[in-house]
């Protein structure tokens, strides 16, 4: 069996909803689910694979059992597996959070920097996120603004819409948004450092730890475009139509609509991530057979072949 189907780790984040249990299949007993990691090995919350004959396997364990032939020749330039995968559902705003690259993130924190990329899944109208600031600031300005509560007014906001896709570079100060779930697609990280939270308190009554003097180190304090449009063009192919929606030293992701059939060759270069997020299908390889809808998550080893995906349905393909 060379594809699997994962279910993932949540999260209860104090700004979660619940849009992810009503809308996209996920089944918990968490009253509050803010995060699911669909593709993690991350030890904060690993996937785990949810059928066959390697179910109940973490999906680390997996890759540990099936060997690093599974990730591609592509991958063999990383010691360990490069991306995560999540669902978020933003009721309340995230904090204001910035993330490190990875020269800094491997030296002080012994871990990946971050890069993500999001695509928007569906948003309520007139949200919208923060995006870098919006005139250039000195690291004074920026520490003056976080002491005084105005970092807000420096800050770029930016509308958002079902189908919108956000590149964001370690550095970039940001925020989703409320009334907000993405698709995020980013590097195996769990480092933020959290700048402004609202004035909000976590469970315990007390405000979240902030991470002032490392956001300082690591943040971009000059405007950055923010207008970022899906890197590729559409291409039709019979009964489906793929746009590259963002490429990167550690990923390369697509939106794929299908009303039929399509077949992805999945080659020994990567591994290959779908992401159902519209509709239901059946996905096909070497006598094997997915059934997938809305909010499901699976994962194809490199090297796998022809994959047939049939049905009426919308997904985002990511591979190394
Ligand atoms: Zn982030």
């Amino acid at each position: 069996m060379a594809m699997i189907q994962l279910q993932p780790a949540f999260k209860d984040y104090l700004w979660g909803g619940t849009k992810l249990k009503e809308n996209y299949n996920k089944q918990t007993d968490l009253d509050i689910v803010a995060e699911s990691w669909e593709l993690s090995v991350h030890k904060d919350g690993a996937s785990v694979v949810a059928d066959g004959p390697y179910k109940g396997l973490t999906f680390p364990e997996y890759l540990e059992k099936k060997g690093k032939s599974v990730l591609g020749t592509d991958c063999e330039k990383f010691d360990r597996f490069p991306i995560l995968i999540k669902f978020i559902d933003a009721l309340q705003p995230l904090s204001i959070q910035v993330h490190p690259d990875n020269e800094y993130a491997l030296r002080v924190e012994g871990e990946y920097g971050k890069t993500e990329m999001w695509y928007i899944l569906d948003c309520e109208p007139d949200s919208f996120l923060y995006f870098g600031v919006n005139k250039a600031i000195s690291k004074e300005e920026f520490r003056e603004r976080i002491e005084n509560n105005t970092l807000l007014e420096v800050l770029k906001v930016v509308p958002v819409h079902k189908g919108d896709v956000f590149f964001i570079k370690a550095g970039t100060i940001h925020a989703i948004g409320a009334g907000i779930q993405i698709c995020e697609i980013q590097q195996n990280s769990n480092t933020t450092y959290r700048v402004y939270d609202f004035g909000r308190v976590g469970k315990d009554g007390k405000p979240r730890e902030l991470h002032i003097d490392k956001a300082i180190d690591v943040s971009n304090l000059t405007p950055i475009e923010s207008d970022f449009k899906p890197c590729g063009p559409r291409i039709e192919d019979g009964e489906a139509e793929t746009v590259m929606l963002a490429t990167c030293e550690y990923f390369t992701t697509f939106e794929t609509t299908v009303h039929g059939k399509v077949t992805i060759d999945v080659d020994e270069s990567s591994f290959g991530s779908i992401i159902v997020v519209e509709g239901e299908c059946v996905i096909r390889n070497e006598g094997d057979t997915i059934h997938a809808k809305k909010g499901d998550s699976i994962f194809v080893d490199a090297g796998s072949g022809a994959v047939e995906i049939e049905g009426n349905c919308q997904y985002i393909y990511t591979c190394e």
